[in-house]
């Protein structure tokens, strides 16, 4: 049985209960409340008893119970009529209150199904501020997310087939270029071949990463941990590297020892990615500060470099998926464009945030890591 008739069953159900009730309580207490009015208005049966005249209050006495039966044939007729119109009426208002109430319902129905055979785009007019108003707001707000998923879907493949391209197409043509004999496959060919693959091979690690990431399923062994000492173990680990390309690398740490809630290799892993980006683009001769502070309840976690600086438009664009600035130079030095992403993620997974700041190309940037203190 459809909806819309279990409604109707049930209007008519409780108008046709309320009218029977109605009905029995009627026949019950008028008839009953009538001959009582009847007897006390029998005034004149009391003189004429007390004149002796018998005859006369026989007389009355049949008149009551005649008035009583067309009493009751009256009552009982307009009981049946009333009831009749008043079912009648019910079954038109019940018929167009449960239609208002389905037809939503079926929208919903409808427009699921239309979202379910890919039309995204399918949103629904919010019938009122009722429960159904909510139901059909909550379904619009699950299609916009399925829409941007959706978006997000498309991108991402776009993204990574262009991603894979490159790498792929040099390895093929370096080795095309090897059989064919124009160039002689020598040590040198092989290892940027190698280095080909090992690129091919980072953007695949660094997906499965982003996917995790994205999906919010980054498990996190969240313990109280030293600052100071997750900085020091993430620029230690890099200083040769600084050192080969003349740059200075110094570690400031806090006034006060400070303890912070996190997964170690995690944010370890922001600050290697904060660090070695500082590397990658900041020339020779420039200088990277990795300061810890206290900031209110939370660590504070800043590096500068005095590198190649970033337009404010690039500020918020360089934490989305592949974005990177200088898109040929990034590329020759194996960046995905994916790194500060997954790093976001990380910092928000622990209840912290990453962003940028600069004075702008040419200036120098600090990234701002901050993670909730222990304790
Ligand atoms: P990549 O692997 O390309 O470095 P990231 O997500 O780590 O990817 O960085 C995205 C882009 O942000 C980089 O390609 C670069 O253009 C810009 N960027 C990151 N760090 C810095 C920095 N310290 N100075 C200037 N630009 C930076």
């Amino acid at each position: 049985m459809s909806l819309r008739w279990k409604f109707f069953l049930s209007y008519l159900t409780v108008v046709t209960l309320a009218l029977l009730t109605l009905a029995v309580a009627v026949a019950l207490l008028a008839p009953a409340d009538f001959s009582g009015r009847v007897r006390a208005m029998n005034m004149p049966e009391g003189r004429l008893r007390s004149q002796g005249m018998g005859g006369m209050m026989i007389n009355l006495n049949t008149l009551e119970d005649v008035l009583n039966a067309n009493f009751r044939q009256a009552v009982a007729r307009a009981l049946v009529l009333a009831g009749l119109v008043a079912v009648a009426a019910a079954a038109v208002a019940s018929l167009l209150i449960s239609q208002r109430i389905v037809q939503p319902i079926q929208a919903l129905g409808a427009a699921s199904r239309h979202i379910a055979a890919g039309h995204y785009e399918e949103r629904l007019p919010v019938p009122g501020d009722d429960e159904l108003g909510a139901l059909t707001r909550s379904f619009n707000a699950m299609a916009e997310a399925l829409a941007r998923t959706e978006t997000m879907r498309q991108q991402l493949i776009a993204d990574v087939s262009h991603e894979l391209k490159t790498p792929l197409a040099s390895i093929q043509g370096f080795m095309e270029a090897m059989q064919d004999g124009v160039i002689p496959p020598t040590p040198e060919m092989f290892q940027r071949v190698h280095r080909e693959a090992d690129r091919l091979q980072r953007l695949v690690h660094d997906l499965q990463e982003l996917s995790r990431a994205e999906a919010s399923q980054l498990i996190l062994d969240l313990r109280a941990h030293d600052a100071a000492e997750l900085a020091t173990s993430a620029a230690e680990w890099l200083r040769p590297q600084f050192e080969d390309r003349g740059l200075t690398l110094t570690v400031i740490p806090p006034e006060t020892p400070l303890k912070v809630k996190a997964d170690f290799d995690r944010a370890r892993q922001v600050l290697l990615n904060l660090l070695g980006n500082a590397l990658q683009y900041t020339p020779s001769g420039g200088q990277v500060t990795l300061r810890v502070s206290r900031e209110r309840d939370m660590a504070h976690f800043a590096v500068s470099d005095t590198g190649v600086g970033l337009a404010a438009e690039d500020l918020e664009r360089i934490f989305q998926r592949f974005y990177r600035v200088d898109k040929s130079r990034a590329r020759a030095s194996g960046g995905s464009g994916i790194g500060l992403t997954i790093a976001r993620h990380i910092a928000e997974a622990h209840g912290g945030r990453l962003w940028a700041e600069s004075a702008g190309p040419g200036k120098g940037s600090t990234f701002h890591f901050t993670l909730p203190l222990a304790g």
